[in-house]
Parts: C-alpha cells; structure tokens; sequence
C-alpha cells in the first residue's frame, strides 16, 4: 500500500478513537491520552532512570539510590511509562483490584509507541509471574494483560519459563531490606534454558526499586537469555532538591 495511504488511515483511526473513547485516563479530550494527562502523568520530558526506571530530572542518567548501589543489578535498563499518580494510578487500581482487565486495550497504542522507541526490539516479552493462589484470588494477572496488549501492537513473542514459586506480600507495603528478602527465591526456572540466547522485555505494572523486575531478570539470565529489559506502566518520581537562593 502507498505509504500515503497508510498515514491517512493511521490519522482516521486516531481520530475515530479519540472522538468515541477520549482520554484512557480522565475521559477528557482528544484521546487516547489528552495533552493534560500527558503533561502531568507522562512526563515525556523527563529522563528514566537507565537502572530502576524511576522519573527523575532530564539531565540525568541514574536516580541517587542507584548511583548509591541500591537499585538493580541485572537489567539492561528499565522505563516507567509514567508516574504512579493521580488518574494513573486510580487508572491501575481500576484494572487490577476493579477486575477490569479490558480498560488496558484503550492505553495500548500509545503505551508499545512509546516503548518501541524507548526499548530495543527483543526476542520476546514475558510478564512479571503471579503466584498460582494469588491468581485464583485475582482471576487475572494484569502483567500478563499488559504483555498481551504490548504483543498484539508489536507483534512481540509472549515467552514463558519462569514461575512465582513463593507467595510474597505486596512490595509496596516493605522496607529495602525486607523487599530483597521477599524476593529471595520468589521465582524459580522452568525447564533447561528456555531463554538461551534470547533477549527478552519483563514486563510488569509497577515498580519502586525495580527490585522485582530484577529478580525476574536474574533467573532469566541463569535461563540463558542474552539481554534483559524492563518495562512498567508506572513508577516514583524523585524529587531532586532545588538549592534556595535569596
Ligand atoms: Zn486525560
Ligand atoms: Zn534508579
């Protein structure tokens, strides 16, 4: 098809979409995210940290516990589409405690845009696992609809081979210390090698330290993948400390 063509009909579903859903987030218009939502949750001006994937000012590579030893170890780098906040977050706790898996199919499109130009193109995708008895309590796990999502707008390979073996309590509610302990042996490989040579995107809703999507990334890598990266739909945001002057 003549690439002209393509774009116009790549602008008639935008506009169709905006004009019968609006913002995935706050309902405002145009959709799928409105300029507002973009601006405040978004932050497409600010940098991610390479190392946990927190918000953090433009100049800047590594957040300060990163720099300080206390962010991941195994990643590649990881991004945080946008700040854990406001209409976003409320947008995150609708889909997983809401049970409302489907509202993930409006951010979509501009949530695998976006990470196909922040990530580099991998062999697959594979969500963060949920512990069999929370899934049965849950019905769903909302890394796997988001990695769902990300694969049917890319055409990313879903992979499989590593299981929550441990039932942790939620990393939010943790210290640093208790997280790692936590995740100690939380996953566990399935099969022999069954990411050899591969790169892979773990992907996974929220993160704070970037602790678990390391976890994940170690058994990955004791599995023989290559490269591993993560992906978020949202993160913190560190607050740098602006020096007073009179
Ligand atoms: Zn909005
Ligand atoms: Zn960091």
């Amino acid at each position: 098809m003549n690439e002209l063509v393509k774009e116009g009909f790549k602008i008639i579903r935008a506009l169709w979409y905006s004009e019968k859903y609006g913002c995935a987030l706050c309902g405002g218009y145009p959709g799928p995210i409105c300029p507002n939502c973009s601006e405040e949750l978004l932050h497409p001006e600010l940098s991610r940290c390479l190392r946990c994937g927190k918000l953090i000012a433009q100049e800047r590579v590594i957040c300060t516990d990163c720099s300080e030893g206390r962010g991941p170890k195994h990643l590649k780098k990881v991004i945080a589409w946008g700040h854990y906040t406001g209409c976003l977050k409320e947008f995150i706790q609708d889909v997983k405690f809401g049970a409302n898996p489907m509202r993930m199919m409006q951010i979509s499109r501009p949530l695998a845009d976006w990470a196909i130009k922040e990530l580099p193109l991998v062999d697959g995708i594979l969500a963060v696992p949920m512990h069999s008895a929370r899934l049965a309590e849950r019905g769903f796990n909302q890394a796997e609809v988001i990695a769902s999502r990300i694969h049917w707008e890319l055409g990313l390979p879903i992979l499989q081979g590593v299981k929550r073996v441990k039932a942790t309590p939620p990393q939010v509610s943790l210290s640093r210390q208790e997280r790692l302990l936590n995740l100690k042996d939380a996953f566990a490989l399935q099969g022999k090698e069954p990411f050899k040579g591969r790169s892979v995107w773990v992907i996974d809703d929220v993160t704070t330290t970037g602790s678990t999507l390391d976890a994940v990334a170690e058994v990955l890598y004791e599995g023989g993948a290559k490269e591993v990266y993560g992906l978020c739909l949202a993160a913190g945001f560190e607050k740098v400390l602006v020096p007073e002057f009179d």
